[in-house]
């Protein structure tokens, strides 16, 4: 079935109890049982509820996945899929990753005796001058957060398998509708569903999808164990979210190649990175690997203070940290989602003092392009 049903009906079947085309929101901590050791397979909600099972079986089959897991946050679904590797085991990283998944990496993770190397996954090159004997896991993210680089995956991929590497895929600022990882060769990918995938700002959560029974079998263990679960109400929200992902997300990537052609032709912005424009160096890979370029976009104002101009100004795109909502939000990341990264580092990965992000909303584009314009005007000529 084409993903557009998929998105609709998959994991969405009519309530056995009462018919509800919706699935209800099971907002119940435990299920009576008829006898002992008889009962309708719910035992108790942290183990199974039907909301997030239907969540987790809709996303099964647009990520092409055995089975996904749904967690609390993308960070808690990210922790999740850490346990796959133990103490002594190395991890390569993208060294343009979510600042939460590197916090969460250096800070907490690396206090068990996990090793990390984080590596510009652009380059093939340095990935595997990073691999060690040792190395379990490749985790990428693409594209990345704000520059908005891309990486190779499948030839990422196969690098990682040839040398007993699992790969997994933060999949978050594309969604299943651009790109889909584990088609592309990855193991494991995972989402904040906080973003396109909910797509209306109202709710946290995560969910990661495998390809294997064993990664499975696994990640519904520490789902269980752990307890970081998605709740019912949440889980509805996304469900519901997804029914519509592909309406939203092909004027999310119409909106996002006009908004980015307009900021092009702008003689106040020194750079536009977005995937879309000819002019991004993995253009041709973003053809390859994407069903389209998304509405992710960042660029260059020349400095703090143009930036800081601009932001003051600007009036329907709202100045917040996220993304991926239907209403368009704008950031300025160095002081903002990377003001943790220390300012040469930063700078290095581009996050130069005059960089803002907009997550393109699906307004009337013409709204968009007329409140970046007269935003602009802030900035001196
Ligand atoms: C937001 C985000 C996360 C973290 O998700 P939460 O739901 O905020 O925990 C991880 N990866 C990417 C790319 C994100 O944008």
């Amino acid at each position: 079935m084409g993903f557009s049903t998929e998105c609709i009906h998959a994991g969405n079947l009519p309530d056995p109890s009462t018919g509800a085309v919706a699935v209800p929101i099971y907002q119940t901590s435990t299920y009576v049982q008829e006898a002992l050791g008889k009962h309708k397979g719910y035992e108790y909600a942290r183990t199974q509820n039907p909301t997030r099972h239907a969540l987790e079986e809709n996303m099964a089959v647009l990520e092409k996945g055995v089975g996904a897991r749904a967690f609390a946050s993308g960070m808690a679904a990210a922790t999740a899929i850490s346990t796959f590797v133990k103490s002594g085991d190395h991890v390569v990283c993208s060294n343009m990753t979510y600042g939460g998944t590197y916090r969460y990496y250096t800070q907490i993770q690396a206090r068990y005796g996990v090793e990390f190397s984080f590596v510009d996954t652009a380059d093939p090159a340095e990935v595997l001058r990073a691999f060690r004997p040792t190395t379990r896991l490749l985790h990428l993210e693409s594209p990345t957060n704000p520059i908005m680089t891309l990486c190779d995956i499948p030839l990422l991929s196969g690098m990682a398998h040839e040398r007993g590497a699992i790969v997994v895929v933060d999949n978050t600022f594309a969604s299943p509708y651009l790109q889909q990882p584990l088609v592309l060769g990855a193991d494991i990918v995972y989402h904040s569903t906080t973003k396109f995938l909910n797509g209306h700002s109202d709710s946290i959560g995560g969910i990661a999808v495998v390809k294997s029974p064993e990664h499975l079998e696994w990640l519904s263990f520490v789902q269980n164990s752990s307890g970081a679960i998605l709740g019912p109400m949440d889980s509805w929200l996304v469900l519901r979210g997804i029914k519509t992902l592909v309406v939203r997300m092909e004027r999310h990537e119409s909106n996002g190649r006009a908004v980015a052609a307009f900021l092009d032709g702008q003689p106040k912005i020194r750079k536009v990175n977005y995937p879309g424009l000819a002019t991004h160096p993995q253009h041709e890979l973003a053809k390859r690997q994407m069903r389209g370029f998304g509405a992710m976009i960042s660029f260059d104002l020349g400095s703090f203070e143009n930036a800081a101009a601009f932001l003051g100004r600007v009036r329907l795109c709202s100045l917040g940290e996220s993304l991926g909502g239907v209403e368009t939000l704008i950031s300025h990341p160095a002081s903002m989602t990377h003001a943790a990264i220390p300012e040469p580092e930063r700078s290095r990965l581009g996050v130069t003092p005059g960089l803002v992000r907009i997550s393109v909303g699906i307004e009337d584009v013409e709204d968009l392009t007329a409140d970046l314009a007269q935003a602009l005007e802030a900035i001196p000529a």
